[in-house]
């Protein structure tokens, strides 16, 4: 683990003290073990139910071997109803091999389907580590450093779980955004899995119906169904509102469907019914949006007043996941829901409206019908990985229409890369071509981007290290400057940086921000 720590140090420019910090939870005292606590482990017994589909996979047995006996990385795209088996499966091999396994899932509320299916098939042998207050989680990690545990199963600190004879780390659903850590030394649990893996000859799988693009410029061995395991995707072109009357007519025969509706709320103000200006803020001029029944401004969240004659009431243009939910509910016969709480509809039939929060790992879908609104609002959103999450976040919600269902995803522009991989489930192109943009604008996929925060003296140290891309911007007397490295370059920098940071020039550092 100091090996991991010192490597965390080096890639995240990063004190060893905060990274030492980051790999255990804060001790509490009374929990702590009088005396060493014996090595107790749970009889191995045969798991209750562990189908095999890596099996039959392209380059499944590679896998597999890699496993049992040696190690190795590995980009594993499961078919959509193998998500939790394909993870049970690596997990029943690594134990077969009298080893352990830690599996890596982005959220902890629900409960993954994963975490629950794991816990199915190994009973006790399982911890699962998600939520929990700090004396639980303490207690839990003691009990795995024990030997308690075989299987760890857990949100982003149990990469570091402390288990000895470890034989895979398995990161499930290795596209989701919340597997880098928001707090310094702001690493990624991939790039962790992936060292931890190295150091101790375990095998690292990358697990996601559509990886990032970091993880495809690793260029590791893609196992993946053998034939199209995929459910058809229909392309079709907004209607009216945004709604195509393929959609409408689909909904209307639909027993189990998810309709996937990333704008929240029930439509814009577009004008002021007072005065017949156009609608915006009164504190700052953004956009009002109409939710909950409420007015509000999306950017400082005011209550929505005219900046001109400070009415209230608005011409509204409807649209957002509210006003879905009502339109599906006239053209169904089935019931319609939003939940708060995500989850897939329920067996006796019901359609589900919801955005990016409501796609989880809930297990296999087997709907009817999954719909995709509003697939062009993805290519205006901000953001270097924005239109790789959209993909990820569209192509697990089309993966609950497998076995037996169907997927229409409603874009103007039916041959954007991004279409044609949900079409043709697999991203691959799409990815090769993220990676020439991203090379083009200056952050090339697998380079090192630094924020370092701090005086004027920031930049000229920061030049130095001769960087592929430069941002520079002044607030306040301070200077930020965001900088991208060759990898091979960046112990030299952090050195620098460190010595900056002593000399108090250096005030911040975070390692590779959300762009
Ligand atoms: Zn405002
Ligand atoms: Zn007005």
């Amino acid at each position: 683990m100091l090996r991991l720590a010192r490597w965390m140090q080096e890639r995240y420019v990063a004190p060893l003290a905060t990274v030492l910090g980051a790999i255990a939870p804060p001790r509490v005292a009374s929990e702590d073990p009088a005396a060493d606590v014996p090595q107790v482990r749970p009889a191995v017994r045969r798991p209750a139910s562990v189908s095999h589909p890596l099996v039959d996979y392209r380059g499944g047995q590679d896998v597999l071997r890699a496993i049992t006996r040696h190690g190795g990385a590995f980009v594993v795209r499961p078919a959509p109803e193998d998500e939790q088996a394909v993870a049970v499966e690596a997990v029943a091999a690594c134990l077969s091999a009298g080893r352990r396994a830690v599996v890596l899932v982005p959220e902890a509320s629900p409960m993954p389907a994963t975490a629950s299916a794991l816990a199915a098939a190994f009973g006790e042998r399982v911890c699962v580590f998600l939520g929990g207050d700090r004396r639980t989680r303490y207690r839990a990690w003691l009990e795995i450093r024990a030997g308690r545990y075989d299987v760890v199963v857990g949100t982003r600190p149990a990469v570091f779980a402390p288990l000895d004879d470890l034989g895979l780390l398995f990161v499930s659903r290795e596209s989701h955004a919340a597997h880098r850590e928001d707090r310094a030394p702001y690493h990624h649990v991939r790039e962790v899995a992936l060292r931890r893996a190295e150091l101790v000859g375990a095998s690292c799988v990358l697990s996601a119906a559509c990886p990032t693009a970091e993880a495809a410029a690793l260029e590791l061995p893609i196992v993946a169904p053998a034939g199209r395991r995929w459910p058809s995707v229909e392309v079709v072109r907004p209607g009216p509102e945004g709604r195509a009357p393929r959609v409408v007519e689909a909904l209307r025969t639909a027993r189990r469907a998810f309709v996937y509706a990333p704008v929240p709320g029930y439509g814009v103000a577009q004008v002021c019914r007072s005065c017949g200006n156009p609608a915006a803020c009164a504190s700052c001029g953004g956009l009002l949006r109409v939710e909950d029944g409420r007015v509000r401004c999306i950017v400082c969240e005011s209550d929505g007043v005219c900046s001109v004659c400070g009415g209230r009431t608005f011409g509204i243009r409807r649209g957002g996941a509210e006003r879905v939910e009502e339109w599906v509910g006239g053209v169904t016969a089935v019931p319609v829901a939003r939940p708060a709480r995500p989850r897939l509809p329920r067996p006796a039939g019901e359609i589900v409206v919801g955005g990016a929060e409501s796609v989880r790992d809930l297990g296999p879908g087997e709907l009817d019908l999954v719909a995709i609104l509003d697939a062009d609002a993805a290519a205006r959103r901000p953001g270097l990985a924005a239109r790789e999450r959209a993909l990820s976040v569209w192509m697990e919600a089309a993966g609950w229409a497998r076995p037996a269902g169907r997927a229409i995803v409603q874009s103007s522009h039916p041959s954007d890369p991004a279409i044609q991989a949900l079409v043709r489930g697999n991203p691959d192109r799409f990815l090769q071509r993220e990676r020439d943009l991203r090379a083009a604008a200056g952050f090339p996929v697998g380079a090192a981007t630094f924020r370092v925060t701090g005086g004027a003296d920031v930049e000229a140290a920061v030049a130095e290290h001769d960087p592929i891309t430069t941002l520079v911007t002044t607030r306040e007397s301070r200077t930020v400057c965001l900088a991208v490295l060759p990898r091979d370059r960046v112990a030299a920098f952090g050195r620098t940086m460190r010595r900056l940071a002593a000399d108090g020039v250096v005030e911040r550092l975070e390692a590779e921000p959300h762009l």
